[in-house]
């Protein structure tokens, strides 16, 4: 039906098997730093007073948004989290005069996916690892630096990289979620924390990658984690003092217990305890609320999007069927309360990774000639959906790209209808899109002025299988029959079908006449979020390190510039001084940074180096940007010249895949973020054990996985990673090289 050369199943399946044990190895001068002071504070009372003006933010500001265009003063600029600012100084006339005005270095190398906060020239933003910065936004000067420090070790349960998304800023304080499950607030003139509080059970591997957002003094964060293990929920903190309002679950837990509210009651009904030992309850049941939100102040309604069940495989957690509720949906909640009013669930009884997690959009669109307040959507299952936002009614759902695992959405039931097949339990099932979604976290954006949506759109597909055994590992990745899919891929190199990458593009969809407009083709798969101006452009950039500016009304792109870093983070705009400044973080990442490895565009493959950077430009800027110096580790020396077991190599593929690729990459091909295994010194092949088990390297970020892995695991990775060390080498030196490669 369709070639894998069509969107490339390697690439895919890192893109979406993300799970890093390994964290952000440091820079060598970084390592050999002393430890940063967890605050460096503002260094004059002028900054302080600009901070603490700039952090002046509540609830009336941010509905009054458009009052103060030039500020960008929550996650998606407003509540209803459009993307769109009002600013049009840039525009299509004059945006070939822009130019880098400032450039500020985060000396990370993992990706950067945050949406700044700016407020009366000060810019709040985050890096990985969780880091805070507050700069002067017309300068770039840094005002001050927080890090929450992270324990390297838990960068082992996230899934998509050590990312993070953002700060919230609220009347005199900055809140940051961390990947290590806490809430902390900081007092915004210092950097200092105020308070910070534990989110999660810290027995489970819950991370928070997203934002937060603050709504009527609440600050409500959700959490990620559902490829390990974890029950998703969103809870509310009161702003001031960090006390649990409220907490909303999106599955049910232990079917012995009573729910704890209405929707579980409701949600129990359809998940299935079924005659094997697959709980959901002890699995986590997933369900995680990782990154979108929106709010309409008008309804007063809270809208959130939920993650994929874990484990994937519905037949693993939920063996009877059923839709799993709240997996794969949009729920509104009355925000004091955390009560739901209603639902709906895009993928029921998801088995793909279809998180409706992704980006949502609130507008008021002419559709049949009547005014309707509607809730945008593109989740990761590939159709766009239109939803009235007060009674969660569905009005529209089309494929925004192509799908093969259903055929539409019935607008009676609401249910995709789905295709014959795609559901694996007996077969192995080939599909677009795959877990990494037709669209993922990176923001889309609506113009009211051309009326159109800018997705981000991922082509890609992806092998489901599921374990003949049913096998069940709690702490990895239970997403795939990796030794059915090993087998199939390898079975494809063989015969030549090297997996190319994913491919990408933004597109332009009318939401109402739900249809493309107009599209342009990125260098990869792997992309920027959206931002959209009253300049009459749409900004974005590409894993290729290129960031351009495309007419809203036709795509034309008017102007681009090489930053020579790939972008997966949205930009926005401000103003400081009465000058325009658009702004973006540079630094490539996330789980299709850490995946795009058959892919040669990437400005990371170009330059070997990912260092976080953060870009302003304004009309007239006239700074130049410098690639980084290469990082990238040569394959200059052999590898151990030992004859390695082909079946304990086989073996070792499948635990490598299980528990190492979502970092080092499918097939040992490394994106480059992360060190590339077959490259490896001879230092690091005489101490697999050490590193793996011991935690030798925990500080520079790869993780012990001794609580999940044993000695004759850990063998087993050795010999697979060696086994493909020795072809590599040999391919890259015929004439020498070892002997015993395969
Ligand atoms: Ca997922």
């Amino acid at each position: 039906m369709f070639s894998l050369r069509h969107a490339g199943f390697a690439a895919v399946l890192a893109l979406s098997l993300a799970a890093c044990g390994k964290s952000d190895a440091p820079k060598p001068q970084a390592a050999a730093a002393p430890q940063k002071p967890a605050a460096a504070p503002a260094e004059s009372g002028d900054s302080v007073a600009r901070l603490a003006a700039a952090a002046n933010i509540d609830g009336d500001r941010i509905k009054n948004a458009d009052a103060s265009p030039g500020d960008w003063l929550a996650h998606g600029r407003t509540y209803g989290e459009q993307r769109y600012s009002p600013l049009s100084d840039i525009n299509r006339d004059t945006v070939k005069n822009l130019g880098v005005a400032w450039e500020f270095r985060t000396n990370t190398i993992r990706g950067l996916e945050s949406t700044p906060i700016v407020s009366d020239g000060i810019m709040f933003v985050t890096g990985s690892w969780s880091k805070v910065w507050a700069l002067d936004a017309k300068t770039g000067r840094q005002l001050w630096f927080y890090d929450p420090n992270v324990p390297g070790q838990w960068g082992r349960y996230a899934c998509c990289d050590v990312v993070n998304r953002g700060v919230a800023v609220w009347k005199g304080a900055v809140y940051v979620g961390t990947l290590d499950g806490r809430l902390v607030k900081l007092d915004a003139r210092t950097g200092r924390p105020i308070w910070d509080i534990s989110t999660i059970d810290r027995e489970r591997p819950y991370t928070i990658t997203g934002a937060p957002r603050i709504v009527k003094g609440l600050v409500l964060i959700g959490n990620g984690g559902g490829e390990y293990g974890t029950r998703g929920y969103l809870t509310a903190y009161d702003a001031d003092t960090g006390r649990q309002v409220w907490r909303f679950f999106v599955v049910p837990g232990d079917p012995k217990q009573p729910p704890e509210d209405k929707a579980m009651a409701i949600a129990m009904k359809t998940w299935s305890t079924g005659g094997t030992n697959h709980k959901w309850w002890e699995q986590g049941g997933g369900g995680n609320v990782w990154d979108s939100m929106a709010y309409d102040p008008d309804l007063d309604l809270l809208y959130i999007g939920t993650g994929n069940g874990s484990s994937w495989n519905r037949n693993l957690r939920s063996p009877g069927g059923g839709d799993n509720l709240f997996l794969s949906s949009i729920v509104a909640l009355k925000p004091e309360t955390g009560e739901m009013v209603w639902y709906y669930q895009t993928t029921p009884g998801d088995d793909w990774d279809y998180t409706a997690t992704q980006h949502i959009i609130l507008a008021d669109l002419k559709i049949d000639g009547v005014l309707r307040h509607v809730l945008l959507q593109a989740p990761k299952n590939g159709f766009f959906y239109v939803i009235d936002r007060e009674t969660g009614q569905l009005i529209s759902a089309k494929p925004y790209t192509t799908i093969t695992w259903a055929k539409g959405v019935d607008m009676k039931t609401g249910k995709p209808i789905e295709n014959p097949g795609v559901r694996y339990a007996a077969k192995p099932s080939i599909q677009i899109p795959g877990p990494i979604g037709a669209h993922n976290w990176q923001p889309m954006a609506f113009n009211p002025q051309t009326g159109l949506v800018y997705i981000p759109v991922i082509d890609g597909n992806f092998i489901y299988a599921q374990h003949p055994h049913l096998d069940y590992k709690p702490g990895a990745w239970n997403v795939s029959d990796f030794a059915q899919l090993g087998e199939m891929i390898q079975a494809g190199i063989a015969k030549g079908q090297i997996p190319p990458p994913a491919k990408g593009y933004i597109r332009a969809w009318d939401p109402v006449a739900q249809k493309m407009v107009w599209q342009v083709e990125m260098a990869g798969g792997w992309n920027s979020g959206m931002l959209t101006t009253a300049g009459g452009l749409v900004f974005g950039g590409g894993s290729d390190g290129i960031f351009a500016a495309y007419d809203a009304k036709d795509g034309n792109k008017l102007w681009s510039i090489d930053l020579k870093t790939g972008m997966s983070a949205p930009a926005i705009t401000y103003t400081v001084d009465g000058e325009q400044y658009i702004a973006i973080a540079a630094a490539f990442g996330g789980s299709g940074g850490l995946g795009a490895t058959s892919d040669p565009n990437t400005a990371l493959k170009k330059y070997g180096n990912n260092e976080g950077r953060i870009f302003a430009f304004k009309i007239g800027g006239t700074k130049t940007v410098q690639a980084m110096p290469s990082e990238a580790p040569a394959m200059s020396s052999p590898p151990p010249n030992e004859k390695v077991d082909p079946k304990l190599a086989q073996k070792g593929l499948v635990i490598f895949h299980q528990n190492c690729a979502v970092c080092h990459g499918v097939l040992l091909m490394s994106s480059g973020e992360v060190p590339d295994l077959r490259a490896s010194s001879p230092e690091v092949w005489g101490q697999y054990d050490a590193i793996v088990l011991g935690g030798a390297l925990s500080d520079a970020g790869m993780a012990s996985f001794k609580d999940i892995l044993t000695a004759d695991d850990v063998k087993a990775i050795r010999a697979y990673t060696l086994q493909q060390a020795q072809a590599l080498y040999a391919s890259q030196h015929p004439a020498g090289g070892t002997t015993h490669a395969p």
